[in-house]
């Protein structure tokens, strides 16, 4: 066994109903004053609940998926007008986003309170949106300093966004089993964190008010984040930025019906990947795990459904075939890539 493994420096504070404590306790410990909270429209009332006593002196609520430059140079205009000395995002991965776009050019350290299960809070990576095209990079910067976990603020996530963010860090996890820096402490991380999501998620759709699956959820999110950002994109996240971008999709439901349909691909041929996987499940194979779970939670199925444009697919394979990774286990070619995106936009099973 021979690897470099870098593991990303960030404190996590993981109570349920403990946010506002956590958040003090941060504060405290950080030696700041001046907070800017992050939070969207939706979340804006979590956001008081949680950060209301802090030193806040702005609350920003202009979110936006996949962060537009203009909303970004807002955020960073209203940071640097109030002089603050911390951000605190409370959302989901949007909101993460926004908060690591005024790190980037700022350097203020971040707390992040997620509130779906999307991951960003755990990575280095951020993301920007201008004229339609999303630029993403790695900046130690943009790392949150501590996350704070708190599942009682994710009970208000409906069962179907929850379903399907619960398998965008699924997706996580599959692909950090093959992304190209993958490493035997990433793929330790992504079976935890497939086994932690097998046993929440469907505790979350039977009970969506209980705290049980939504901490099982929570704490496979970040484990996914974790090996993720270690082990890079894999086919799977290539594939997802590119129809994100060409077709404005969702997120969250892009990863979650795309997912079988690269684990049917590479799983024959990745059979550590294929081993582990399967265990996690504790399944005869990967795809018979995925697909049970997928068919308990009554997941997303087709790309159709999110206004996917049949008629360009064989452009997004060709830009698929551009950008796959290093350590992809099967060669592809054009006609493979637009086979499998066909698949998934009319949402037969995989092949
Ligand atoms: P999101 O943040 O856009 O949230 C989806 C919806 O859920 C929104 O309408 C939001 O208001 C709502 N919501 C969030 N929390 C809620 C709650 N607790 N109760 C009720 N409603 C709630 O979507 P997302 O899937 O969390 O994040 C997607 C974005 O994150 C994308 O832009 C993606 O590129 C980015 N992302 C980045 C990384 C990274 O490492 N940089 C990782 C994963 C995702």
């Amino acid at each position: 066994m021979r690897f470099d493994h870098d593991s990303l420096p960030q404190r996590v504070r993981f109570a349920s109903g403990g946010a506002a404590e956590s958040l003090a306790a941060e504060i405290e410990q950080l030696g700041v004053s001046r907070v800017m909270v992050i939070a969207g429209e939706r979340e804006k009332n979590l956001a008081r609940h949680v950060a209301g006593d802090l030193p806040v002196v702005v609350w920003h609520h202009e979110v936006v998926m996949h962060v537009p430059v203009d909303v970004a140079e807002r955020a960073r205009d209203a940071a640097a007008e109030a002089d603050v000395d911390l951000l605190v995002c409370v959302g989901g991965g949007s909101t993460t986003g926004l908060a690591k776009a005024v790190a980037l050019t700022s350097g203020l350290p971040i707390v992040a309170v997620p509130t779906t299960y999307a991951g960003s809070e755990a990575t280095n990576v951020w993301g920007l949106t201008e004229a339609s095209r999303k630029a993403t990079g790695v900046d130690a910067r943009v790392l949150p300093r501590t996350v704070v976990y708190d599942a009682e603020l994710t009970l208000g996530l409906p069962v179907d966004m929850s379903v399907a963010s619960g398998l965008n860090a699924l997706a996580h996890c599959v692909d950090s089993m093959w992304g190209p820096r993958a490493d035997p402490i990433d793929r330790a991380f992504a079976g935890e964190g497939i086994r932690a999501l097998r046993i929440g998620l469907p505790l979350v759709v039977e009970e969506p008010q209980g705290l049980e699956g939504r901490e099982h959820a929570l704490y496979g999110a970040y484990l996914s984040a974790v090996a993720f950002a270690s082990a890079g994109s894999g086919l799977h996240h290539k594939i997802c930025h590119t129809l994100g971008g060409m077709f404005d999709l969702p997120h969250a439901q892009t990863h979650a019906v795309v997912l079988p349909h690269v684990l049917a691909l590479n799983a024959p041929h990745a059979p550590e990947a294929e081993d582990r996987i399967a265990a996690a499940f504790d399944a005869d194979s990967a795809l018979a795990g995925l697909q049970r779970l997928r068919a308990e939670l009554e997941a997303p199925r087709a790309l159709k459904d999110y206004g996917m444009d049949e008629a360009g697919i064989p452009e997004a394979a060709e830009a698929v075939l551009a950008a796959v990774p290093a350590g992809q286990p099967v060669p592809v070619t054009a006609e493979s890539i637009a086979r499998l995106l066909h698949d998934a936009w009319a949402g037969v099973d995989p092949r």
